[in-house]
């Protein structure tokens, strides 16, 4: 991929690896003493950075590199509070981005909304599906998706899609091909790949 812009570089404190810094976990240091994820790389202060995965993570706290990066040894790194504060980060962001996109009219939503938006499955960057959809709609989604080839993410509960539609419960939303579409998925992979799971 061509970059015309030249973004900062920064690298993994964990695996030395060198990337744009949107492409990695900055944390600084909090007043209080305790390194806190800075997910919109917003908070002043000197920064550490991460790759987005738990491996890297994990591994910047067991070899103390954080403390090593910030040159302070008085650092407080707890890998549990971080993992919670990431993974909290990237919810708000992936909720965000869904009820984006239905304001932009990229959302269908409902089960019978969307099995009949898969007739057309040209047009669809994703299906959600949540966690606690029924057996029946559950199973259905799954087959036409996989007929046609669409790539089915199983994620949150039916309350927390609907609300970050601004709707109530919904089990299953399909994501019209666009910019939003893709950003949407990136945030999904970062989220799979620090949780392991939805
Ligand atoms: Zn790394």
């Amino acid at each position: 991929m061509s970059k015309q812009i030249h973004r900062p570089q920064r690298s993994c404190v964990a695996c030395r690896r060198s990337a744009d810094q949107d492409e990695l976990i900055r944390y600084v240091v909090a007043p209080d003493g305790r390194l806190v994820v800075d997910y919109q790389h917003k908070l002043p202060g000197r920064g550490a950075y991460t790759c987005f995965n738990r491996e890297c993570i994990t591994r910047a706290v067991q070899r103390r590199a954080f403390v090593r990066s910030m040159k302070n040894a008085q650092i407080d790194v707890d890998i549990e509070s971080l993992i919670g504060e990431l993974r909290q980060q990237v919810e708000i962001r992936i909720l965000n981005l869904i009820g984006m996109a239905r304001k932009a009219g990229l959302v269908a939503s409902g089960s019978q909304m969307v099995l009949a938006t898969l007739k057309k499955p040209a047009e669809i960057a994703m299906v959600l599906l949540s966690s606690d959809v029924t057996q029946n709609v559950g199973s259905k989604v799954r087959q036409q998706t996989a007929r046609a080839c669409i790539p089915l993410i199983e994620c949150f509960d039916k309350a927390t899609l609907g609300r970050a539609l601004g709707l109530s419960e919904r089990s299953v939303m399909a994501v019209t091909k666009s910019p939003l579409a893709q950003t949407l998925n990136h945030e999904l992979q970062r989220y799979r790949d620090v949780m392991g799971e939805f």
